[in-house]
């Protein structure tokens, strides 16, 4: 176990804390990472109240930023969540943060709206003041001996938020459902889990969409199956489609990922990785499948366009 103990307080002595040397953008103004703190009446904090991105640098440019900021607003108008600045702003706001933390090449973005300071109740009139929170850093790449071998997975018993509970739609601070999942997976040794809805239907990953491949095409499930609809997820698929794979939106089973071909999943830091065992049954032929390939080296090469 990894506890910061009542002992070990400071962030000097925790093996996580963040680069000393990173800016953050905080409500109006760039601040250095120690000055970089959010009250403890924040109701992001007290409540997971708030909305998110998780967003690519390419080359010096926001990847597909047009289509996190539609994501952004969507998801706060779900919450009636007021952001405090346009599209333009927040846009013109990532690259000041890109190059105070000198990000001209590939970096994350991790771009967050809380609620806002307010009183202990949760209600939403009793927080003001919505504050917008960037962190820029340097990509943190996956190992990659995980694209060789690809993922161990499980299907987990956690169950994917009801879309009339918290809509899985929503890209919101509160990632209770998915840390459960992860724990589950990672406690029996597994990388990730796969979470099933409501219907008992595959619905996604814990921060990464799912793909089946079989006889040559390509399956995932509609958003209406309790899916975040990922942005790596719909790039994916235009280029299955433009290299004439047929792909289709459907609801999947349990049954259907063991029977798969090939399986992968997509997502901003993942990008596309494979999936090569699921609750101990191995994929296809346990290796990253020929489809699977074709589409890393696709992404690869259109995300450096
Ligand atoms: C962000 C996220 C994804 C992936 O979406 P991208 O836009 O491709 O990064 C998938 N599932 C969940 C639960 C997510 O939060």
């Amino acid at each position: 176990m990894s506890c910061i103990t009542v002992e070990a307080p400071e962030m000097t002595d925790n093996p996580f804390a963040p680069n000393p040397d990173l800016k953050i953008y905080l409500g109006t103004e760039i601040v250095p990472v120690e000055k970089a703190n959010v009250s403890v009446f924040d109701h992001g904090l007290l409540y997971g109240d708030g909305v998110f991105e998780g967003i690519r640098v390419y080359g010096g440019n926001i990847f597909e930023e047009k289509k996190h900021l539609d994501r952004l607003f969507e998801s706060a108008r779900a919450l009636r969540l007021d952001i405090p600045m346009t599209r333009a702003q927040l846009s013109e706001a990532m690259y000041e943060t890109m190059a105070a933390n000198g990000i001209a090449g590939d970096g994350y973005i991790r771009l967050l709206v809380t609620r806002g300071v307010g009183l202990l109740g949760i209600a939403i009139n009793r927080a003001a003041c919505p504050k917008v929170i960037i962190i820029a850093d340097k990509i943190a790449l996956y190992d990659p001996e995980v694209y060789k071998r690809g993922l161990r997975c499980i299907v987990s018993s956690i169950v994917r938020n009801h879309p009339n509970s918290l809509s899985p739609r929503v890209k919101s601070l509160n990632y209770l459902n998915n840390i459960m999942a992860k724990c589950e997976a990672n406690d029996v040794g597994a990388d990730e889990a796969i979470m099933l809805n409501t219907q008992g239907h595959v619905a996604e990953c814990t921060g990464d969409n799912i793909f089946v491949v079989r006889d040559g095409e390509l399956f995932t499930p509609p958003p209406s199956e309790s899916v975040l609809d990922g942005i790596t997820r719909g790039v994916v698929m235009a280029l299955a489609r433009d290299r004439g794979i047929a792909v289709h939106e459907r609801v999947l089973d349990r049954h259907d990922l063991y029977i798969a071909h090939e399986c992968f999943a997509t997502g901003t830091a993942a990008e596309v990785v494979p999936i090569t065992e699921i609750d101990r049954r191995p994929i296809g032929d346990g290796k990253p499948g020929p489809i699977t390939k074709q589409l890393t080296a696709d992404f690869i090469a259109y995300r450096s366009k």
